[in-house]
């Protein structure tokens, strides 16, 4: 691998939470220049070391998000309030895609799903809110 797909893969490997390709070349600068992270993450996709999705959200419109796959096929939930990524961990899917292969006689190599919503944290303080409002007077 050279040094430039390397570098973006240890960057995707080391965030908490899936990037864009703009964050990944804001984590890379001085290192590789823009169209060079594009290309590595273009590789690294087809190589099937690392994942993308799209998503659309409030507060950053259409993006598309890249995650390394390295360790684990895995899937995420984007929260509509603080725009958090939650790692939703390695992918549960398997049972339902083995059903719809032997149902339609389709041979599944790749999907893509994220789940959005309101995370645990948000939940708990709207809850809290709510309590406040209906505690005064
Ligand atoms: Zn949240
Ligand atoms: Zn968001
Ligand atoms: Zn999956």
């Amino acid at each position: 691998m050279t040094r430039a797909r390397a570098a973006v893969l240890s960057a995707l490997e080391a965030s908490a939470e899936p990037l864009s390709a703009s964050r990944v070349v804001g984590k890379l600068e001085g290192v590789c220049d823009q169209a060079t992270v594009y290309r590595a993450l273009h590789y690294l996709e087809e190589a099937r070391l690392a994942e993308s999705f799209v998503l659309y959200c409030s507060q950053h419109g259409v993006e598309r998000y890249y995650a390394s796959s390295k360790a684990a096929h895995r899937h995420w939930f984007h929260c509509e309030s603080c725009h958090r990524f939650v790692d939703l961990g390695a992918c549960r899917l398997g049972g339902l895609i083995a059903d719809v292969e032997k149902e339609m006689g389709l041979r599944v190599s790749r999907h893509t799903l994220y789940l959005s919503g309101i995370c645990a944290d948000c939940a708990a303080h709207a809850d809290c809110s709510a309590h406040a409002v209906k505690a005064a007077p």
